[in-house]
C-alpha cells in the first residue's frame, strides 16, 4: 500500500527542500499545502488573493480551505500508492479533519525535523521570498509553537515519531530522514 508519510517542523527548518528528494526516491507524490497555496497565489485566483494576505502576516489560511485542498488532493489517482505530507496538519482541527479523511490505516510514520528557532531565522531570512520578513518568520514561529507543535503528542502517543535533528547541510539532514525512513 505504498507509504503514509508526514512531516512535521517548525518552518523554516527545510522541509520543503528534503520532502522533494523523498519523494523523488520513494515515489510519492508531495503533498504540501504551501505549495499549492503559492500556485493559487501565482495564478492569481480568488483563493490566491485570499491566501496571500494571511500568508503575508505568517497566519494561517483558514482551516476549511486548506483541508479541501488535501482531502482532493489525496483522492487523485497516483496517492494510491502513498503520499508525503508536508505542511499540514498544522492545528489541532486540522489533525481531526486528516483522521476522517483517512479512516482506518492512516499515516504509517510522522518525521520530526528539528531545529532551534535561531537556526530557522537566520534560515528563513537568507531565503528572501515574500512572506519572508523577520516580523513574519516570528508570527509563523509562534503559531507553530502555539497550534502545530501539540501535534507531536497527539503523534508520539500513537508510536508514530521518529525524531530527525533538522540541522546541519541538506544531505546530512536528508541522510538522518532517509535512516529513519528505512528503520
Ligand atoms: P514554511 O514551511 O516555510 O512555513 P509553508 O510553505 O508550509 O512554509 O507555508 C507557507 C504559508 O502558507 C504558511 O505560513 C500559512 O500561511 C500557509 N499554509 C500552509 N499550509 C497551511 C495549513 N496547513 N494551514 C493553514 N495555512 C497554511
Amino acid at each position: 500500500m505504498g507509504r503514509r508519510l508526514l512531516l512535521l517542523g517548525p518552518p523554516g527548518a527545510g522541509k520543503g527542500t528534503q520532502a522533494l528528494v523523498v519523494c523523488r526516491a520513494l515515489g510519492i507524490p508531495h503533498v504540501s499545502t504551501g505549495a499549492m497555496l503559492r500556485e493559487h497565489v501565482e495564478e492569481g485566483t480568488d483563493l490566491g488573493r485570499m491566501a496571500k494576505e494571511i500568508m503575508d502576516t505568517g497566519d494561517l489560511v483558514s482551516d476549511a480551505i486548506v483541508v479541501a485542498m488535501v482531502a482532493e488532493r489525496l483522492s487523485r489517482d497516483d496517492a494510491v500508492c502513498g503520499w508525503l505530507l508536508d505542511g499540514f496538519p498544522r492545528n489541532a482541527s486540522q489533525a481531526d479533519a486528516l483522521d476522517g479523511i483517512l479512516g482506518d490505516g492512516g499515516i504509517d510514520t510522522v518525521v520530526l525535523v528539528d531545529a532551534s528557532e535561531e537556526e530557522i531565522l537566520a534560515r528563513v531570512l537568507a531565503r528572501g521570498r515574500s512572506d519572508d520578513t523577520a516580523e513574519t518568520t516570528r508570527t509563523r514561529l509562534a503559531v507553530y509553537r502555539e497550534q502545530t507543535a501539540p501535534l507531536i503528542e497527539l503523534y508520539e502517543q500513537r508510536g508514530l515519531v521518529r525524531r530527525v535533528d533538522g540541522v546541519g547541510a541538506i544531505p546530512e539532514v536528508l541522510c538522518r530522514i532517509v535512516e529513519v525512513l528505512a528503520q
